[in-house]
C-alpha cells in the first residue's frame, strides 16, 4: 500500500495501489491543510 501524505502538515492525503509500502509527498488542498503549528511555545 502507497500513501500519499501532506510535506507541510504530513497528514494522509491519499492511499493508493503498490506493492511495496512507498510514500509519496504532496501537500493538501489549499484550505484543507491541517498544518501543525508545533512551535507555540
Ligand atoms: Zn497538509
Amino acid at each position: 500500500m502507497g500513501t500519499i501524505v501532506c510535506q507541510t502538515c504530513n497528514c494522509t492525503i491519499d492511499h493508493f495501489e503498490d506493492e511495496k509500502v512507498t510514500r509519496l509527498y504532496s501537500t493538501c488542498k489549499s484550505g484543507e491543510c491541517q498544518k501543525a503549528d508545533e512551535d507555540l511555545d
